[in-house]
């Protein structure tokens, strides 16, 4: 019997969220090259290697200094220990982010203070952030959350009026602008991270502190080596954070591709931005949304569901092999271990519906048109058949 159109399985093109084997495939020779370099050269922390991709992250982050360290999470702590935020300070970080924003504010003593989003970037509402700073108030930790930078020009202003450093959490966001400046290059400190899932993925953990200040790096560099200073004088209590040299070295193959796959990731997003109003579907769900003054390199396509119906419509397309993910299911201030903070579930209104209504679909780059169209096409079935059973 041939399948007819209704029959499961005929409309089965597999689309999974990300495909880190395809997108290596066609630098597979030269990253095993690489690797091999460092295999037979024995160095396998510092070296060549690192030096050249510090030097090629802070050529296009546009600053002087770039200090390679073990994750982003390292990066974002190290820079919270170089600045010597501690015990009765505090620093504000959007809720609604990856655990590490917040968790590096906790290591070093310090408290963490949430602050909700602007719902249509996900990111950091200045506004909000002017009426949070108090005494206290040391760093802001803006996120470039899925690729788009925040608005850097307002927060670097309230940050300068009130003497705190700015910490950018750009681990989603290398290579993303705005107004011209590039994530890394806004704030005292850029954190990016180098985690497989990342726009430039190492094969393995990996991250990378930018900095316009030369002291600040120096100070950056001897914490991520237990802040010794020369060999077994400790100055400072650092941490152990190394990138490996075999990171480093695939990463330097990988560096090169990145503008081409931050700009397909692009074309993706603008093609399902036309597929959902070919299918008349952007008005069911909230397509994300960009500014003539960003540069955004697509981390996720984040989409809204509302009217509690994402969970529904991940489930369906799981059933139908199309790969989503959550992007955060439970905001950081609601986390049981930040209970102490005190924070209730209606604190951070924005932040709160945005945990319930998102849903990041594929936009990784090797992505086809037809595996696009299957995915809108699939939630446009999925609409079609929820409001059939709620007729
Ligand atoms: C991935 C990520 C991190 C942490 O990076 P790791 O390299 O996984 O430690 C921090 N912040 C954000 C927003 C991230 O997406």
């Amino acid at each position: 019997m041939k399948p007819g159109p209704h029959l499961p399985g005929s409309h089965a093109i597999a689309v999974p969220l990300l495909d880190v084997v395809q997108g290596n495939q066609p630098l597979r020779h030269e990253i095993l090259e690489a690797i091999a370099r460092v295999v037979d050269s024995g160095r396998f922390l510092h070296g060549p290697d690192c030096r050249q991709l510090e030097a090629a992250v802070a050529d296009r982050c546009q600053v002087p200094h770039a200090v390679s360290c073990a994750s982003g999470s390292d990066a974002l702590l190290l820079a919270m220990m170089a600045l010597g935020i501690g015990a009765g300070d505090e620093v504000i970080v959007p809720s609604f982010t990856f655990f590490a924003t917040a968790s590096c504010v906790w290591r070093v003593g310090a408290q963490p203070v949430f602050v909700d989003i602007d719902p249509v970037s996900f990111n950091l509402d200045p506004q909000l952030v002017d009426a949070a700073i108090t005494r206290a108030t040391r760093a802001i930790i803006p996120v470039h959350l899925f690729g788009q930078c925040a608005t850097m020009d307002a927060l670097n202003s309230i940050a300068r009026r009130h003497e705190l450093y700015v910490v950018e959490d750009a681990a989603q966001s290398i290579g993303a602008r705005y107004r011209q400046r590039p994530a890394g290059a806004w704030g005292h400190v850029g954190c990016f991270s180098f985690y497989p899932t990342k726009n430039l993925g190492g094969m393995g953990d990996g991250g990378m502190l930018t900095t316009n200040d030369e002291a600040l790096a120096n100070r950056l560099r001897l914490y991520a080596a237990h802040g010794m200073e020369p060999r077994y004088y400790h100055q400072v209590v650092g941490i152990n954070s190394r990138l490996d040299t075999i990171q480093a070295a695939v990463l330097n193959v990988k560096l090169r591709q990145l503008d081409a796959w931050n700009s397909a990731r692009a074309r993706n997003a603008a093609r399902y931005d036309n597929l959902f109003v070919e299918a008349g579907l952007d008005d069911i769900v909230t397509l994300p949304k960009t500014t003539a003054q960003h540069t955004h390199v697509w981390n996720q396509y984040t989409i809204r569901v509302p009217e509690g119906r994402r969970d529904g419509l991940r489930a369906y397309l799981a059933k139908a092999t199309i790969g989503t993910e959550v992007y955060y299911p439970v905001p950081l201030h609601l986390q049981e271990c930040f209970a102490s903070l005190g924070y209730q579930v209606g604190s951070l209104p924005e932040t709160e519906r945005a945990a319930n209504e998102v849903l990041s679909l594929p936009i990784y780059p090797e992505l086809t048109e037809a595996q696009q169209a299957t995915v809108v096409q699939q939630i446009g079935r999925y609409y079609a058949s929820a409001l059939r059973h709620a007729a």
